[in-house]
């Protein structure tokens, strides 16, 4: 008999657990993230909205020996939120309260479910607003964020989710509720806010987080300046960080992008004629984001940048930002299927990264569309296939792996935002040696010991394990 028999009316009795879906057909949502390519089972999926609820699942699935997987919005792309078979997967967006909003310290507490944009919605009458800005912010989740160390568009200045976070409530593997942090960040002793942000829901669950809140900025500053060569164009981004100018945001999308864009309802009137385009954003006061301006602008045209248009007002300013914000969904248009790669490299290396890049695909037939979070030298190398064709897939794995191989090559690593998962798992290998994984597992063992917290994720296996290691349980078959 399955452990989890039972369990789905056992879950259906705790007070505020909203519903429990355990019908096949209801399940099938949850069977993948944003990486449809990996896929599980659940055996529940429940839907908590208090702390004590989440507490309770957690209890519940121990007493059981049932695994359980917190989820978010389910747009993670490393498989993060995928189902161990006969799983309990506990989903957090019915649990999406502001709770609290300090605008004299500038801080807010969150429930996990709380979708990224809405905080900054929230807050913005105040004149305040949350940094971190993944592309997917209008789906996914601050707890979701939390568990991957989110980046986005603005990490550049501002940093990835880590920085902005202050405290959170856990709920630790063993169903015991638990503060990291202190909200007014003084923290002493070991940084196990730290240790949390990043671990890919493997410690425990998240149900409240309190988080940093900026100023509006006096100014924004938004140009698009087109080149129509790709290297020129990241060369353009060298220059204007060597110059100590640090934008808000330095992005780069590539001709297939903008006319995967273009062809969509994100049109934002980028150049189809562009080899590819740098999104800069400055921010700050008045004076300095004017300067900047001239000076990025004069950068740009050194690097024979075609053009340089600046924004005039707030609705030609978030078009091109639809234009990038939605240029993932925008490649449907070129294949049924999309893989979107992830890594991060040294900026100076971009040029010689993103060539290389496009001949590993090139050379198999496949099309890469590239887009870059550039100031940071994150790359999104975009592979659109379609997977009826085995070859095709078969081909698209190896190409994943061999841009893993160009970056780590050039001192990068594998992920720069989408996290390890169970994508990257077994690539961990490619960086870090059996002294270096040990103590993750020593700090996964000590909050985990019973393996139950979205097993099998992100820290491989011992190389000398065999493929029935339980940490791999499951999931032997990671495809990318
Ligand atoms: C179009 C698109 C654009 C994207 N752009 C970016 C980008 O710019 N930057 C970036 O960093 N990422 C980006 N992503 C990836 C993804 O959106 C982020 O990783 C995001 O943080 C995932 O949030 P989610 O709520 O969807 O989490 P999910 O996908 O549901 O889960 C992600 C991980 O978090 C864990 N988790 C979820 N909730 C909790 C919780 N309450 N407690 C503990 N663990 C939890 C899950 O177990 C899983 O391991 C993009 C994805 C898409 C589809």
């Amino acid at each position: 008999m399955p452990a989890s028999q039972g369990l789905a009316a056992r879950l259906r009795e705790i007070r505020e657990v909203e519903q429990v879906l355990d019908h096949a057909s209801e399940l099938f949502p949850y069977e993948s993230d944003g990486l449809t390519a990996l896929r599980g089972r659940p055996a529940a999926v429940a839907f908590p909205t208090s702390t004590a609820a989440v507490a309770a699942i957690v209890r519940a699935c121990n007493e059981a020996g049932v695994p359980f997987v917190a989820r978010g919005a389910g747009t993670g792309l490393s498989g993060g939120a995928t189902p161990v078979d006969g799983c309990v997967m506990i989903e957090c967006s019915r649990m999406r309260r502001v709770l609290d909003i300090d605008a004299v310290n500038r801080t807010a507490t969150v429930q996990p479910g709380l979708i990224n944009a809405h905080l900054s919605e929230a807050v913005s009458a105040l004149g305040l607003y949350y940094a971190p800005d993944p592309s997917s912010q209008s789906a996914c989740t601050i707890g979701g964020n939390v568990a991957e160390n989110s980046g986005g568009p603005h990490t550049l200045k501002y940093g990835t989710t880590s920085p902005h976070v202050l405290e959170l409530e856990v709920v630790l593997p063993d169903g015991e509720t638990v503060h990291l942090g202190r909200r007014d960040g003084h923290q002493v002793g070991f940084d196990l806010r730290g240790v949390f942000v990043g671990s890919e829901g493997t410690l425990g669950i998240v149900t409240a987080a309190v988080v940093r809140l900026l100023p509006l900025p006096e100014k924004t500053a938004t140009l698009l300046a087109s080149f129509r060569s790709l290297i020129d164009a990241c060369r353009a981004v060298s220059d204007v960080v060597g110059r100590g100018i640090v934008p808000a945001a330095l992005e780069l999308l590539d001709d297939r992008t903008i006319d995967a864009v273009e062809a969509s309802v994100y049109a934002a009137g980028y150049p189809r004629d562009a080899r590819a385009v740098l999104l800069i954003e400055l921010d700050g006061d008045a004076g300095s984001v004017d300067a900047e301006r001239a000076e990025v602008e004069a950068i740009c045209r050194d690097r024979a940048a075609v053009d340089v248009r600046v924004a005039r007002d707030e609705a030609e300013r978030q078009a091109l930002w639809r234009g990038r914000k939605g240029a993932f969904g925008a490649m449907g248009r070129l294949a049924p299927d999309l893989y979107v790669h992830d890594a991060v490299v040294p900026r100076t290396r971009l040029p010689e990264v993103v060539e290389a890049i496009n001949r590993a695909a090139e050379s198999r037939g496949l099309q890469v569309a590239n887009i870059l979070h550039a100031g940071d030298g994150n790359v999104h190398p975009n592979l659109v296939f379609d997977r009826r064709d085995p070859g095709e897939v078969e081909r698209i794995r190896e190409v994943g792996a061999e841009i893993l191989r160009i970056c780590v090559d050039a001192g990068g690593m594998l992920s720069g935002e989408h996290g390890i998962g169970l994508e990257k798992r077994d690539y961990m290998h490619m960086v870090f040696d059996e002294a270096d994984l040990e103590p993750m597992r020593w700090v996964h063992d000590t909050f985990d010991p019973g393996d139950l917290c979205n097993p099998g994720k992100q820290i491989p296996a011992p190389r000398a394990c065999t493929e029935s290691n339980p940490r791999h349980r499951g999931y032997d078959q990671v495809e990318f």
